[in-house]
């Protein structure tokens, strides 16, 4: 299997082309797809087209991913707002960095503040969890549009403030026109976010195939001994016993046929789909930073966000993953901010 080439996301491309009128072929890992001219021309890929592959990974914040997300959520309905906040925080950051936001090392320095806006926006998805039994749900997340990071509490906060929806054409130009990568991000912190939802569940599915998989190893157990005792049975001719063997040598193989089924019968597919964006205008005030790290500087920028009433997490500079607690590191001459796993392996 191709290094980071996820069943989640195989079956999402599998999805999503089907969808849009592609001929797929799931393999283990990799889908081949016969596309239609537009989806040709959309995704730029042939059209007998793998995905998954060496030319065309399927992964994390790969061009084709965000090109498939593009596609998957193009019909869906976008609103924009402008959220009215009644108060910003004029003081005090300094006491939000290390409760909020952790830099686990560095110096650092508030060098100014300044009133702005930020955009953000609220996915709301539906997910469907299919296995032995079927769980379906709606979740919605809000995030960063700019850096694309996970805001916690903004989703369901916003409802508590004045919103003033725009109507079609009267879009104040501070949104940014493209959208992929932010549906991009917003659609994988929902998809995280429906798998904790469905932790449950996931449980509940393994903790049957665990019984159903002890009692057909108790099963076959038990047929296994009683065809071995069957064997001392004095009429039995030699063909008899020659056949009896032979069916108890298979069955150890007819047993892991049917775990194998049962594996099958208790796995779950999830299938997560846009429902409606709403992209939110909100005054937010900036504060400008200073770090030292080592013996080299840069400038960053936090936000405070007056809906959550914190600093709004930060993106790691090499993963994209949100992030309350940052690693500076060097790479070259200049800080990077990463999460822990990205600083781990030194990125
Ligand atoms: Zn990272």
């Amino acid at each position: 299997m191709n290094q980071g080439t996820d069943q989640e996301l195989l079956s999402f491309a599998a999805q999503t082309l089907e969808r849009q009128g592609a001929a797929v072929e799931v393999k283990p890992d990799r889908v081949i797809a016969l596309l239609t001219q537009e989806l040709k021309k959309q995704l730029q890929l042939p059209e007998e087209a793998v995905l998954g592959d060496e030319q065309a990974p399927l992964i994390y914040g790969s061009p084709l991913l965000d090109r498939l997300i593009a596609l998957a959520t193009r019909d869906v309905p976008v609103v924009y707002a402008q959220i009215e906040v009644p108060y910003l925080k004029k003081a005090g950051f300094e006491q939000l960095i290390g409760q909020d936001i952790v830099f686990l090392d560095g110096r650092l320095r508030i060098s100014n503040r300044a009133e702005a806006r930020s955009t953000y926006m609220s996915l709301v998805c539906h997910y469907l969890a299919m296995s032995d039994e079927r769980k379906e749900g709606l979740i919605e997340v809000g995030i960063n549009e700019v850096n694309g990071a996970f805001i916690p509490g903004l989703a369901d906060r916003w409802q508590d403030f004045q919103t003033l929806f725009f109507a079609p054409g009267e879009v104040p130009p501070h949104f940014p026109v493209r959208i992929e990568s932010a549906l991009s991000a917003a659609m994988l912190t929902a998809r995280s976010a429906a798998e904790k939802e469905l932790a449950d569940f996931f449980k509940s599915m393994e903790r049957r195939l665990r019984r159903d998989v002890k009692s057909t190893r108790e099963y076959y157990e038990a047929l296994r001994s009683e065809m071995q005792s069957s064997l001392a049975h004095p009429h039995l001719t030699e063909q008899q016993q020659a056949e009896r063997k032979a069916k108890i040598a298979d069955l150890p193989a007819e047993m892991e046929r049917k775990i194998v089924d049962l594996e099958q019968k208790y796995k779950v597919q999830v299938t997560l789909t846009a429902r409606a964006a709403l992209r939110f205008l909100i005054d937010v005030v900036q504060v400008f930073i200073e770090l030292s790290y080592r013996k080299y500087q840069r400038s960053l920028r936090l936000i405070w966000n007056p809906v959550t009433r914190a600093l709004d997490p930060l993106a790691c500079e090499n993963c994209g993953c949100t992030i309350t607690r940052v690693h500076p590191h060097v790479v070259g001459s200049a800080i990077k901010l990463l999460c822990y796993a990205c600083f781990q392996t030194g990125k």
